[in-house]
């Protein structure tokens, strides 16, 4: 993991402001105000807002370090494709619409990251209007090859724990497990991605995970201040494959006690037909377990700025 240092100039201009003033033989208590301010001032010229807006699903767009990225595009209108079956639900999907254009989605977007290629997070609609030169990150060479054969020509692979540098944001591909035992497998890889910039804080994006002992190592290794997860609880039903698929509230809970200090976002929920959690659930669970400061879950469209 890569260690950040402060910003040189914070350093450089306290140094040399007490080298002016201890020339001068200005007035000692005249020193820390000037310091203060001067602080203050270079801190607001660094500081980059840090944006994190829930789209629908697994959907999210974070303004980072600089840059936007937007991560599992799903654009299809409400009902566009199948069901994931069996499930409890055979309603077709999406479930709900976005919650905003396409185009005003897209605005601004400097990178898009495809944590894996399933439809909920990666749709037909997306394929079709996603700008085929967009900066996109994908976890492996497979999913890359798919990505190139539908025309897009930006394609960046990620290895799994090599830092990228974008634009001076770090981007670093941690593993996942997209459910338990065989299931895993039948889901196929999945990616994590934790963004790591000097004046922000560590965001850790857990994507199509189960808890499990890697997720834990990621949290001790990056230490996080903020948690993105995919928590809807999603399964099939009869038959394979057996199990959730992604996170559920049992599963949050572990990331919180892993990770007690910092902020957990809730993502993936009630957007496609075999969610297994809903908000109202999980709200009530996190308030019976008294950590409804600790974790979020925005509404579709709701968004938040981290100082
Ligand atoms: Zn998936
Ligand atoms: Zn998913």
């Amino acid at each position: 993991m890569k260690k950040f240092k402060k910003p040189a100039m914070l350093t450089m201009t306290a140094v040399l402001m007490s080298a002016i003033l201890a020339a001068c033989g200005t007035a000692q208590e005249a020193k820390p105000v000037v310091e203060e301010q001067n602080t203050s001032q270079q801190q607001q010229q660094q500081e980059y807002e840090l944006n994190f807006q829930q789209i629908r699903n697994a959907t999210i767009t974070l303004e980072y370090g600089g840059q936007k990225f937007l991560v599992d595009p799903m654009l299809s209108k409400k009902g566009e494709f199948d069901p994931f079956l069996p499930a409890e639900r055979d309603d077709r999907n999406p479930l709900v619409e976005l919650p905003m254009s396409v185009d005003e989605l897209l605005e601004g977007v400097d990178a898009v990251i495809i944590t894996h290629t399933h439809e909920d997070h990666f749709d037909q609609a997306a394929k079709d209007q996603l700008p085929k030169d967009i900066k996109m990150f994908m976890q492996d060479e497979e999913d890359a090859k798919l990505a190139k054969e539908l025309g897009f020509t930006n394609i960046e692979v990620m290895e799994e724990e090599v830092a990228i540098d974008f634009n001076g944001v770090e981007i670093t591909e941690v593993d996942g497990r997209h459910g338990y035992g065989e299931t895993a497998e039948l889901m196929g890889n999945v990616m994590g991605v934790v963004f790591q910039h000097p004046e922000e804080e560590t965001v850790y994006l857990a994507g199509d995970t189960v808890w499990y002992e890697k997720v834990e190592e990621i949290i001790d290794t990056y230490t996080p201040e903020i948690i993105l997860l995919n928590g809807g609880e999603n399964h099939f039903t009869g038959g394979r494959p057996v199990g959730n698929l992604i996170m559920g509230k049992e599963d949050i809970y572990e990331v919180y006690k892993a990770a007690p200090e910092a902020t957990i976002v809730v993502s993936h929920l009630e957007a496609v037909n075999h969610w297994g959690l809903s908000r109202e659930e999980l709200k009530n669970f996190i308030n019976e377990k008294g950590i409804q400061s600790n974790v979020l879950v925005p509404d579709d469209g709701e968004s938040y700025t981290f100082e």
